[in-house]
């Protein structure tokens, strides 16, 4: 497969065509922001940890019914994925208060949600992605009543399969920030789920294991992310039929 065009760059991310009809080419560069954009750094191998992650992740999902744009690794940082039209939703599932949720709410750091909880921000970064409801989702015309429910079901599914497989790691899954896009009437999980969209700890020590380390100064990113992709990876070996076992690889 030849990477053609540039299609999009975002912070961490870019997105290429390829002279496959119907696949794209997602590069997870070694950029690294917070806080909007505010803080910014160039990290040496981190594009390889957040692909491995994301493409193990989205194997194992694939292989437990959840439909994902993910085809195959290309090489550690470069993922083949079908193109969708995306859905400028950013879906956030809750199972224990942190971030921003803490600093907008009078939830107690750490307390869980149960059920979890499902946010939903509408991804424009010029609004600074602002919280939205069921019924503005609507109004906006970003997804229909029916695509919210399967949304809503597919986020949660998810986070069963993904809290589970983290949790024998002894690794739990605080929150994360999943994606979807439209190929037709399908809905398919898209963008990448990683140490980068993820909140991780440590069930032990309760050590951020993810982009908090970046964002708070908590300690040696890249030590925490090739510690945390390895922990991650060797949690079950996915073995979704015709898919290349992804591994992330130092460079
Ligand atoms: O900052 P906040 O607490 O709302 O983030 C919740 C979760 O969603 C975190 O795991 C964070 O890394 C992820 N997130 C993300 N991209 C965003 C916003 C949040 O990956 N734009």
């Amino acid at each position: 497969m030849k990477q053609k065009k540039l299609l999009y760059t975002g912070k961490a991310k870019s997105v290429y065509r390829t002279d496959a009809k119907g696949t794209l080419i997602v590069e997870f560069r070694d950029d690294i922001t917070a806080f909007d954009g505010g803080k910014k750094d160039t990290l040496k191998n981190k594009g390889s940890y957040n692909a491995g992650v994301s493409a193990f992740f989205f194997s194992y999902l694939e292989k437990n019914g959840v439909n994902t744009h993910f085809l195959e690794m290309l090489d550690t940082n470069r993922m083949a994925v079908r193109e969708l039209s995306m859905i400028p939703l950013e879906v956030i599932v809750r199972n224990f208060a942190a971030g921003s949720i803490v600093r907008n709410y009078p939830f107690k750091e750490g307390s869980p949600l149960k059920p979890p909880v499902i946010v939903i921000d509408y991804k424009d970064d010029s609004r600074h992605d602002p919280m939205l409801n069921d019924e503005l989702i609507i109004a906006l015309k970003l997804a229909t009543p029916a695509e919210l429910k399967k949304i809503k079901a597919i986020a949660l599914r998810i986070n069963t399969l993904l809290s589970g497989l983290l949790a024998k790691q002894g690794i739990t899954l605080v929150d994360f920030k999943l994606e979807f896009g439209r190929q037709r009437s399908t809905i398919y999980l898209g963008d990448e789920i990683s140490m980068d969209s993820m909140r991780l700890w440590d069930k032990k020590t309760g050590e951020s294991l993810d982009k908090d380390v970046y964002r708070f100064n908590k300690g040696d990113v890249m030590a925490t992310y090739n510690r945390v992709a390895a922990r991650i990876t060797k949690a079950q070996k996915p073995a979704a039929a015709g898919k290349k076992t992804p591994v992330p690889k130092k460079r």
